[in-house]
């Protein structure tokens, strides 16, 4: 017989996978002595179970459900069922890993027409015991059978306005009797059934209900965002209920031991008087501060104050817990590790390090290379002059601009086509998710800093303004009010998540910078790392950008970028279009001093550093107009016949564009061969880089200058580029009567270079891998081409799980790294072997390239940071 089921005595925090998240935690809280109140949990594995048997409770799980209730009755002195003295349950899913708000939930389980008078009777709260009736009837309803709130929600309303009043509380015991008839008629209208009476039926359809919300659209959403793909199931959590809503010395509450926006070390929450747990969470009515319960139960809050803190020494991690109180008694539903801002998350760890809870390996494994990312992403320029029109809760920071946009599908299909929109809810419920996914940021008008809104926001790193009552959200009419202001749908409106502030309009944004925190965790990510973070930068201003951020290097300096600088285009025309070689040396002459500069601020700013400097690259067509263009210009030129000088120069371009024109560019003149067959382009550039380094290093300045030769295919073409780099290296030297280390080393970029090592390794000084070109020539597909086009259905469809030429696909790119890497080192050992391709600044890849022995990654400069983070994970997770 296969245990489905364990009781809270019988677990801990360690059970996970299979007792979720929240199962695990209840069971901890219930062994470390918490008031906790009793209850079960049904495995995960009953979940897959239960998928496997079409959607049915394998018999065995629901045998032993009965008899853990029998040890919950024991333990509360209450009976399921019993008129006089009914226990009553919550039942609730509960992963591994929290998906706040995607599965279901059903409370206060097993009243009905007798134990609702019992409760009555019990509680003295005959208004108490009809309201927790007509809820159970109306998320039962909703929840389990599929009957839409509104439905339920219509008649309540109806009540409320035929008695001529506003609130829920105000409703008396008759009227309720009224919800409670109501409900009955829509539930029956339905199902063609009436509310099912036998509480034991109502459990067992409510726990089918909640796995089979493992599935739903949404959660499914939700672990597709999150990279969710291996959980077995939810598991299911039947828990005694105790009641938040029995007058003013109840309340409930959620609270997270630290500040879950900011990370300082303060406890932060919310708490609503006389309520249910859903009450808070939905954002319906606004919640109290947690700060101001010490002033109303100042006993309760000492002893919540206590466990919070015992919470975060035992588990040493943030919490995030929710708590109800009863009649002035405390009660612990759930703690689980603190969804956090990614400034949050460096705070904390950066804080806990301190104080000594965890060590600093463990703190940069708390913070993810995304979170570092997010860090670094624009917000409000102090300067601006902006037009505030409303302002709600901070609740998640960043900034972001966009078309206001009211339903969570157009924000999805707006979002998908590349538009920047905001999503505008009076609040959102746990549907909205594909919406806020799509869009920039999200402002809802109700809801605290816990609403479902904020966490989701949170979670996935989108500014949040929520509870923003000082606008008016008018759906049907297309428009939300703020005051005088009236925005539409479509026009622009900038959120500052970190304020809480709605701009109208567009708004200059800033770049970020790095809080000390985040620089001292990456020094201590600096101690663990083996891998080098170098920076791709073609311009000195972006190198000592990268510097700032930790950069080691320059990883690959593009030199055709600088060729595509407007003073210096019209030179570059000429040269591709000089017809002898005097011509050409000519136009080659004039370029060289701009080249000289570019790379003489390049060796300053990396002072010290190594340099990578790549010889010219893309194809040469690329540098003129297009053919197009040309002809349409030179038939109006014809036809015109006035200005037959200007006709005959660009009859002359478009013979050397139409001479040029390649069905395949990509894989064409480029790289080392337009350096090999165009005569002087080589020692040109070579002749640049070491003028520059002997300037520099003449002003006493440090300049390690590696040349590097791209799209080599064959070594014959490495031999007779290094030939004219060595000679011209040598001859500016000699001329310039300085000494400069200088490098000759080839990309790898062509599958052929990947599989040729032996041949290439004793020719070169070192090698870097250009993985967008090995990606796109190992697919065989043309990144500029298919990232447009079909790759992102590739991935939609599961066809490749991620975009290669986002994260390096290791099995095949990968392969040939691995093997490029065994070889050359065996030729020659310990060459030096890099990455330069966009997978440099991506953490799964940089992981990848720890692991395949690198000597250094190359990314942007932005992702500088993100790299250093990921390459000591590299570390910490490998001896894990
Ligand atoms: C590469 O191919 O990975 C590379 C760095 O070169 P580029 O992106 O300039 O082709
Ligand atoms: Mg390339």
């Amino acid at each position: 017989m296969s245990k489905w089921v364990y009781l809270f005595t019988e677990g801990g925090k360690e059970q996970k996978e299979l007792l979720g998240g929240k199962g695990a935690n209840l069971a901890e809280m219930t062994k470390a002595g918490l008031p906790v109140p009793p209850g079960f949990t049904i495995s995960t594995e009953a979940c897959s179970a239960f998928y496997k048997e079409g959607k049915e409770l394998p018999e065995e799980a629901w045998g032993q459900s009965l008899e853990a209730l029998k040890k919950v009755e024991e333990q509360t002195g209450k009976k399921f069922g019993d008129p006089q003295n009914p226990l009553l349950v919550s039942v609730r899913s509960g992963a591994a890993v929290s998906m706040p708000g995607m599965m279901d939930t059903v409370l206060n389980l097993g009243l009905n027409e007798e134990t609702v008078q019992g409760l009555a009777k019990l509680t003295a709260n005959e208004r108490f015991a009809y309201d927790a009736y007509r809820r159970f009837m109306h998320m039962f309803g909703n929840v389990v059978m599929g009957i839409p709130k509104d439905e339920f929600e219509k008649k309540l309303v109806a009540i409320k306005e035929a008695k001529g009043v506003k609130l829920d509380t105000e409703l008396g015991v008759e009227d309720l009797q009224k919800v409670i008839a109501a409900n009955k008629e829509v539930y029956r209208q339905h199902t063609g059934q009436d509310f099912p009476q036998d509480p034991l039926e109502q459990l067992r359809l409510s726990i089918k209900a909640v796995f089979g919300s493992w599935n739903s659209k949404r959660a499914i959403e939700y672990r597709r965002f999150q990279n969710l793909d291996n959980l077995a199931g939810t598991a299911v959590n039947v828990q005694t209920m105790v009641f938040g809503n029995m007058g003013d010395d109840s309340g409930t509450g959620v609270a997270f031991t630290r500040d879950p926006a900011t990370g300082e070390k303060v406890l932060y929450g919310e708490y609503l008087t006389n309520a249910q747990g859903e009450d808070v969470v939905a954002g319906i009515r606004t919640p109290k501060k947690i700060a101001e319960l010490e002033t109303q139960m100042p006993e309760v809050y000492r002893q919540f104050v206590e466990i919070t803190q015992k919470l975060e020494q035992h588990y040493r991690e943030m919490q995030d817990m929710e708590f109800t109180i009863e009649k002035g008694t405390l009660y612990m539903l759930q703690t689980r590790t603190g969804k956090r801002t990614a400034a949050a998350a460096v705070k904390i760890a950066y804080d806990m390090v301190q104080e000594k809870l965890i060590t600093k390996e463990e703190a940069l494994l708390r913070v993810t290379p995304e979170q570092v990312d997010q860090l670094l992403h624009p917000r409000i320029d102090p300067g601006a002059k902006v037009e505030v029109i409303a302002k709600g809760i901070n609740a998640s920071p960043g900034a972001a601009s966009g078309k206001v946009v009211f339903s969570a599908d157009k924000a999805a299909d707006m979002g998908r086509d590349g538009e920047k929109v905001i999503l505008v809810r009076p609040e959102t419920n746990p549907d909205d998710i594909h919406g806020m996914i799509g869009a920039q940021g999200v402002l809802t008008q109700h809801g605290g800093a816990t609403s479902h809104a904020a966490v989701v926001a949170r979670g996935i790193g989108k500014p949040c303004v929520a509870g923003c009552e000082d606008i008016r959200v008018d759906e049907e009419a297309g428009h939300f009010s703020a005051g005088e202001a009236v925005v539409k749908e479509g026009e622009v409106i900038t959120l500052n998540g970190s304020t809480g502030e709605v701009i109208l309009g567009r708004v200059a944004m800033i770049e970020p910078e790095m809080s000390p925190e985040l620089k001292t965790m990456l020094t201590w990510a600096n101690e663990v790392k083996r891998l080098g973070v170098w920076a791709n930068a073609d311009y000195p201003k972006d190198a000592r950008q990268a510097r700032e951020y930790g950069a080691e290097g320059i990883g690959l300096c593009r030199t055709e970028h600088m060729f595509f600088e407007e003073e210096r285009r019209p030179i570059v025309v000429k040269m591709i279009m000089a017809e002898t070689e005097e011509e050409r040396q000519r136009f080659l002459d004039q370029l060289l001093p701009f080249q000289r500069e570019d790379f003489t601020g390049l060796f300053e700013a990396m002072d010290g550093l190594p340099v990578i400097i790549r010889l010219i690259d893309p194809p040469m067509h690329e540098f003129l107009p297009t053919k197009e263009e040309l002809l349409q210009e030179v038939t109006k030129l014809r036809c015109e016949g006035s200005h037959p000088a200007e006709l005959a120069a660009k009859e002359a371009i478009l013979k050397v564009v139409e001479n040029l024109w390649e069905t395949n560019p990509m894989l064409g003149l480029r790289g080392c061969r337009a350096g090999i067959i165009y005569k002087g382009l080589t020692e040109m550039q070579c002749r640049a880089i070491m003028e520059a380094a002997c300037e520099v290093t003449q002003k006493g300045l440090k300049a390690l200058p590696k040349i590097e030769i791209p799209l080599v295919a064959h070594v014959n073409e490495f031999r007779r580029e290094k030939e004219k780099l060595s000679r011209v290296a040598e001859e500016v030297l000699q001329e310039k009567g300085v000494k400069v280390e200088y490098e000759i080393g080839s990309m790898v970029e062509t599958p052929r270079a990947a599989l040729t090592a032996s041949e290439l390794a004793p020719e070169a000084d070192f090698f870097s891998f250009g993985t967008n070109d090995l990606t796109q020539m190992t697919f065989g597909i043309s990144r500029d081409d298919a990232e447009g086009k079909f790759l992102l259905q590739y991935v939609e469809e599961g066809i490749l799980e991620k975009n290669p030429f986002q994260t390096l696909d290791q099995t095949g790119v990968g392969r040939l790294m691995k093997a490029f890497v065994k070889e050359s080192r065996e030729v020659k050992p310990g060459v030096e072997v890099g990455i330069c391709g966009e997978h440099g600044g991506d953490p799964e890849s940089v992981k990848f390239c720890h692991q395949v022995g690198l000597d250094y990654v190359s990314c942007s400069p932005f992702r500088v940071p993100i790299a250093r983070l990921a390459a000591a994970q590299a570390v910490l997770e490998s001896s894990q």
